[in-house]
């Protein structure tokens, strides 16, 4: 174990006045000294953007890949999975929530190179960088990715999508697959309900594309929420404008965090998968143990 190594700060810029301006998401929190950005885990400290949570590991574990979900990439593999701490989104109905909203659990600390050593010695052929934002931590999770890509392995990323387009790239650079979660096709129920912003996703998820990143989406259908016909037609119609392959998840909501609306009907999650599938050729239902 070490004390996570030194992860330098990349994506911000000094102010005249003496704060700084995190660079990382659209949030472009203004940090005077000792203040941490939205997400929890960036901060300033006299002078330079400190990132004291850079390799505090919230999970490990061997997944199937199918559970992050990826269906279309190495399927049948397992996958060594790493959580860390913090969201810059903060949903209501999150299924994380102790380890992005609440941090109630205690991290592990290790280096991108312990890291990328306990993947290789799992056996698995990729390392999964999920269960909280791993984009809020990109610096340590970009030299992770580094150093799996130079040991042979695959770099898959789970993510909300919610990174400028500079730091997306970069990320992009060295992963091989990534799932990202369209969490509406409502842009006022992203600012208003998660704090973030729709045009950011989709153009991380187009970009992806362009990069020929192999990508998955994932939206979770919560009833009256994010199951309005029109709304789950209209993002199919996008999503296959950029690529009639990419794989689309539906997946069925539970009640969780601070949300207590029922879970969502098997009957409506079919119902809305059937309707998707006339524009994207696989439409995945998910977490059909959860719907009733
Ligand atoms: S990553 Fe965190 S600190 Fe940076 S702009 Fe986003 S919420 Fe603010």
């Amino acid at each position: 174990m070490s004390d996570g190594g030194p992860t330098a700060a990349r994506f911000f810029e000094r102010l005249a006045d003496g704060r700084l301006r995190c660079q990382l998401c659209p949030h472009a929190c203004y940090l005077a000294d000792g203040q941490v950005g939205l997400c929890g885990v960036r901060r300033s400290q006299a002078g330079r953007l400190e990132l004291p949570f850079a390799g505090a590991v919230s999970a490990l574990a061997v997944d199937p890949i199918e559970k992050k979900p990826l269906y279309h990439f190495l399927p049948g593999t397992k996958a060594f999975s790493v959580g860390y701490l913090g969201c810059n989104l903060h949903c209501p109905f999150c299924q994380n929530y102790h380890i992005s909203q609440e941090f109630t659990v205690q991290p592990q600390r290790l280096s991108a190179a312990e890291l990328v050593q306990a993947a290789i010695e799992s056996g698995c052929p990729s390392l999964a960088h999920t269960y909280s934002e791993p984009l809020i931590h990109a610096e340590f999770v970009i030299e992770a990715m580094r150093l799996a890509r130079l040991a042979g392995l695959k770099n898959i990323l789970v993510s909300n999508g919610y990174a400028n387009g500079p730091v997306m790239a970069a990320v992009y650079e060295y992963c091989d697959a990534i799932n990202i979660d369209l969490k509406s096709w409502r842009t006022d129920w992203y600012a208003s309900e998660l704090g973030g912003d729709l045009a950011t996703v989709k153009a991380s998820i187009a970009l992806a594309v362009q990069k020929r990143i192999h990508i998955e989406v994932t939206t979770l259908v919560i009833p009256g929420k994010t199951d309005d016909p029109a709304a789950i037609e209209a993002a199919a119609r996008w999503l296959a404008s950029l690529d009639p392959d990419i794989p689309w998840h539906l997946s069925a909501y539970r009640p969780m965090y601070r949300y207590t609306i029922a879970p969502t009907r098997l009957a409506s999650l079919q119902s809305l998968v059937s309707l998707a599938g006339r524009q994207l050729r696989h439409v995945h239902g998910g977490n059909l143990a959860s719907a009733i």
